[in-house]
């Protein structure tokens, strides 16, 4: 581990620099799911994140330059690292718990569980603090969100904010989303190690992630974690596509951190992450090609059409649309400022 004064940043660094190809390609397929587009316009539209939100501020503390400050610049440390100027809050719960999470729709937040304070070295929690940043830096928080609220409440949470559709209907959606989830976290153990610059500081807060009980914790042995890791693996299938196969059936997480370890690992080793490192990786605003671009427009709070997001007035009805819902033309889906992409059709959105 280098001193924390050494570790590189990366300035103007775009998600698609390091983005897992496997949650590329799980937001692609999600996107085609006929359900995805009713059920984003219906959760953005609801009012869980100001539920989630008070939740936070009544059980919580929230970090600032003023309280927790020690774990407080390792958050701002790792932001500056993946360059993320706007700052999501930080709180840190007293469930004793080795866990973390990302939520939010506009406004974000991260919370870490006392547990995993007490479990990791100051390099791991400073990596597991760089894995949460990296969802907000892929953009990810709407199907966080999503995820989120399914763990929370099961199935019942689509009915609710699609009432009528039924939940064998609702089947594949949830399969694409948690499937999405998993692969998710691929991008972000890379943003960790992008935050750390040390593969196994990420592969050993993993193994403790999986270890789960206090008592093995000193004893985890990351080694031994990988040799079990190589045991899943087959000859002709990939890691991750065979264990996935098994663990979409399952739908829990068992030996999935496990599998992270070895993909981290691995990818601590590939030229990608050598040639971000010496400063040569895509920047923002290098759009990716094929990538077509859909306008923002702003829905008329009066008359529902939606107008361009230039427009102050609605035309059709002459209402003012000063803080009128910014949605994607294409799908219509809400989006906000600082959205580069819409979850919904996965255009790219352009004022
Ligand atoms: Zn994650
Ligand atoms: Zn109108
Ligand atoms: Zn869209």
């Amino acid at each position: 581990m280098e001193s924390k004064e050494t570790l590189r940043e990366f300035p103007g660094l775009s998600p698609a620099a390091f983005q897992h190809p496997l949650d590329v390609q799980a937001v692609a397929n999600l996107q085609k799911v006929p359900l995805l587009t009713p059920l984003l316009k219906a959760l953005s539209g609801s009012v869980f994140e100001k539920q989630m939100w008070m939740m936070s501020i009544s059980s919580t503390v929230r970090l600032g330059p003023n309280q927790g400050r020690t774990i407080y610049e390792k958050f701002t440390k790792a932001a500056a690292i993946l360059d993320l100027p706007d700052l999501p809050d930080i709180y840190v719960s007293n469930q004793y718990t080795i866990n973390a999470y990302a939520f939010g729709l506009e406004r974000y937040q991260i919370t870490l569980f006392a547990g995993l304070i007490d479990a990791l070295t100051e390099e791991e929690l400073l990596a597991v603090i760089g894995h949460e940043l990296g969802h907000v830096k892929c953009q990810h928080m709407l199907y966080k969100t999503m995820t989120y609220l399914l763990r929370l409440f099961g199935l019942q949470i689509l009915d609710s904010l699609l009432p009528g559709i039924g939940s064998l209907a609702l089947l594949p959606l949830q399969l694409a989303i948690l499937h999405w989830e998993r692969m998710a976290e691929f991008s972000c153990d890379r943003a960790a190690l992008l935050v750390v610059q040390d593969r196994e500081v990420v592969a050993s807060a993993l193994s403790k992630l999986a270890g789960g009980s206090q008592r093995i914790l000193p004893e985890i042995n990351l080694e031994e974690v990988l040799q079990q890791a190589e045991e899943y693996e087959d000859a002709d299938v990939g890691l991750v596509e065979q264990l996935f196969k098994v663990q979409m059936l399952l739908l829990q997480t068992h030996p999935f951190p496990i599998v992270r370890a070895k993909e981290i690992m691995e990818w601590g080793e590939s030229e990608q992450y050598q040639d971000i490192l010496r400063g040569d990786y895509a920047r923002n605003g290098a759009s990716p090609k094929l990538v077509v671009t859909e306008p923002v427009g702003k829905v008329c709070p009066g008359c529902e059409r939606v107008s361009n997001a230039s427009a102050s007035v609605c035309l059709a009805c002459g209402s003012s649309l000063r803080g009128a819902r910014r949605v994607c033309v294409k799908c219509q889906v809400k989006v906000f400022s600082t959205w580069e992409t819409c979850p919904g059709c996965g255009s790219r959105l352009a004022d």
